[in-house]
């Protein structure tokens, strides 16, 4: 069988199992639903993920050994998992292919021309691994420079040696290097005189192009939402994100933008191939030419998916071992085998040292830049609710792929995209928005947590979430605090008894209680015309009918004490109803002043019962900006946010 006949079976099998993975992460009792099927193995399979999560956190992420065996076959093999594996680099080959049909062979030639700005992706890779490894890089100077007097010769003699060799030599190599012992001078000395962890702040922003978390992002909340619209097959109804159409957006400009030219975002954009790049130039198997008999027909060079020139100086690091070379020369000029190719390699990514430095610094910059807005810290939203078993803020940042795993597996759809509300650093992170879900945080489900491919929600078990059994000393997990707005509360704000959000609260013993209080009605004090044991006439004012029999509202004589009251069941226009329990036992005399009250029952929230799931603000029938809204406040992952005092 052919080897790009191998690679396309290859191609369509991992796609296929991804597919497979996003359709099953949703709840129910079908036996395909989420029953131990392994649907972060894409993710646990991608090194940027186990590296990013490395430097943000300094621990070992549990997927760890499957990236690990991705490296190894890198090194082995080269960038197999961009050409056999990678889902959304087979979305690119196949798109990039239609482009390409029927194109002549010097259209195709110049597509496949080397670009110099291949170099981005490796400064994206750059970029985006200094934004992650400040705070690493930073505990490390500390750690060795907790010693002063080694510190400050230290210091001292890279800052002369630094100085020295920019001034004494003029070889743009030397000056390179001289610079950057420079600034490593600076921040040697930086590190002695404030705290660098305080200051340097790092993040894991990777999953905003790492093709994984961005391909699972796109399927799980706008293709499957879209396709599963009219079907309902997975969900019962519409799931909704909001933003959706951003992530949407960045997919398509991706996927189309192969048709201009083939696999666009692999060649120009992806971190994750930079990576595989760079590892690639260590490989024991390339591709290569064996023999110097080409023709220079240059067929391979017009269906090579990685533009890396094979019948020439191959470039290495871009080839994606899509064998299309090897399958289409005549005259077996081209192979894949350990020795070097006979017209020469070229093994380093082609990066420009300013480029180098540029991509460095900005990405060690660009955090504690976002963060002076202060938006980590003292101007927190207290809309950003994150869903139960989240890490503290910053820890919880530089966990998050912004995969949407949690976002697709909540069975509610409570669970949303980010937008800005939590800074630049938070798009596209999971936060809870109740208006969109159909529900609240469900009181028995754990299930986002679970999902989550880095703990960054870390699994919670029902008990802990509750606070029962081994937890009830540290009460059940609050994502937040609900809090009454009075102004828009219908039985504070207007006098309308509801008891919506008490009702369905649904911590027990409810966290939402009420304080019963009667108030006079609008135009509802009115004079008896005449009385008889269960109603009264009445004069002046007419009454719409039927209006106070909800069983809400009393008659009170306004000279009576304050607890004596009736209810009513009916009324038409001049006359009153009472219960019978409540007939009058001596009748009140025409002209005798009575108050028409309503019973309202005002929500109170009780900030110890509370866990923020926002099943009140759901429920609330004041359906714009509800009555009664869920905020960060009090949430138990941080005590900065705390409300007891
Ligand atoms: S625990 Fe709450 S937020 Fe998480 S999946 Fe379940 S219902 Fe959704
Ligand atoms: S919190 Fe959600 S979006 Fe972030 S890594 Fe975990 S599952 Fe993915």
């Amino acid at each position: 069988m052919k080897i790009v006949i191998v690679r396309r079976i290859s191609q369509v099998f991992f796609f296929v199992v991804f597919l497979w993975f996003c359709i099953v992460s949703s709840l129910g009792t079908e036996w395909w639903r989420l029953r131990g099927w392994p649907v972060n193995w894409f993710l646990q399979l991608d090194p940027l993920v186990a590296l990013g999560t490395v430097l943000t956190t300094g621990t070992l992420y549990s997927g760890l050994s499957w990236a690990l065996a991705v490296l190894v076959l890198t090194v082995l093999f080269g960038r197999f998992f961009c050409g056999w594996v990678c889902p959304f680099g087979s979305i690119h080959h196949f798109v990039g292919y239609l482009g390409r049909r029927g194109k002549p062979l010097s259209r195709s030639l110049e597509l496949n021309r080397p670009h110099a700005g291949q170099a981005v992706k490796y400064y994206v890779l750059l970029f985006l691994l200094c934004a992650a490894s400040g705070v690493l890089a930073a505990r490390i100077l500390r750690l060795v420079f907790d010693t002063p007097p080694i510190f400050l010769a230290l210091a001292a003699v890279t800052i002369v040696a630094a100085v020295l060799t920019v001034r004494g030599l003029r070889s743009n190599r030397r000056k390179a290097y001289g610079i950057f012992l420079l600034m490593l001078g600076f921040w040697t000395a930086a590190a002695f005189v404030i705290p660098l962890e305080q200051v340097i702040r790092s993040s894991l922003q990777s999953g905003l192009l790492d093709p994984i978390p961005l391909v699972y992002r796109s399927v799980n909340l706008v293709l499957l939402p879209l396709l599963d619209s009219s079907t309902r097959t997975l969900f019962v109804g519409q799931r909704y994100y909001e933003g959706a159409w951003l992530i949407g957006a960045v997919f398509l400009v991706a996927v189309l933008l192969n048709l201009k030219t083939p696999r666009f975002y692999c060649r120009y954009v992806c971190p994750l191939g930079a990576l595989y790049g760079v590892l690639a130039r260590l490989s024991l198997w390339k591709i290569g030419r064996v023999a110097d008999e080409c023709t220079n027909c240059r067929l391979c060079e017009a269906n090579c998916e990685g533009a890396c020139e094979p019948a020439g100086r191959i470039r290495v690091p871009e080839c994606v071992l899509c064998m299309n070379c090897l399958d289409e020369c005549r005259h077996d000029v081209i192979a894949y085998r350990t020795a070097p190719s006979a017209s020469g390699e070229v093994l380093v990514p082609d990066m420009s040292r300013r480029g180098f430095v540029l991509a460095g610094v900005s990405g060690l910059a660009v955090i504690p830049l976002v963060r002076l807005g202060g938006g980590m810290s003292h101007s927190w939203n207290p809309e950003v609710i994150r869903p139960p078993g989240a890490l503290s803020e910053a820890d919880f940042i530089a966990r998050c792929l912004k995969c949407g795993q949690c976002m697709r597996v909540c069975p509610t759809n409570v669970v949303q995209p980010c937008g800005l509300q939590a800074g630049l650093e938070g798009l596209w992170t999971p936060v809870l928005d109740f208006r969109i879900g159909t529900s609240g945080c469900q009181y028995n489900c754990t299930a986002c947590s679970h999902v989550c491919p880095t703990a960054a929600l870390r699994p919670i078990s029902l008990d802990e979430k509750l606070g029962r059994g081994g937890f009830a000393g540290k009460g059940p997990i609050r994502i937040g605090t609900a809090f009454v707005d009075h102004g828009r509360c219908l039985p504070w704000a207007m006098d309308k008894p509801c008891i919506v959000c008490q009702e369905n609260c649904p911590v027990s013993p409810k966290a939402i209680f009420v304080r019963e209080h009667f108030a006079t009605v609008r135009d509802g004090v009115v004079e008896v015309k005449s009385a008889e044991p269960l109603s009264i006439r009445i004069g002046g004012t007419v009454l719409k009918p039927g209006r106070y029999a909800a069983g809400d509202h009393y008659l009170k004589v306004s000279s009576e004490p304050e607890h004596q009251r009736r209810r009513i069941v009916a009324n038409g226009e001049y006359t009153v109803s009472l219960s019978p329990e409540h007939r009058f036992a001596e009748l009140p005399a025409a002209g005798t002043r009575v108050e028409i009250q309503v019973r309202l029952q005002r929500p109170q929230v009780d900030l110890e019962r509370c866990t923020g799931c926002g099943v009140c603000e759901h429920e609330c029938p004041v359906t714009g900006r509800r009555a009664i809204r869920v905020t960060a406040e009090n949430e138990s992952r941080t005590r900065k946010k705390s409300l007891l005092l």
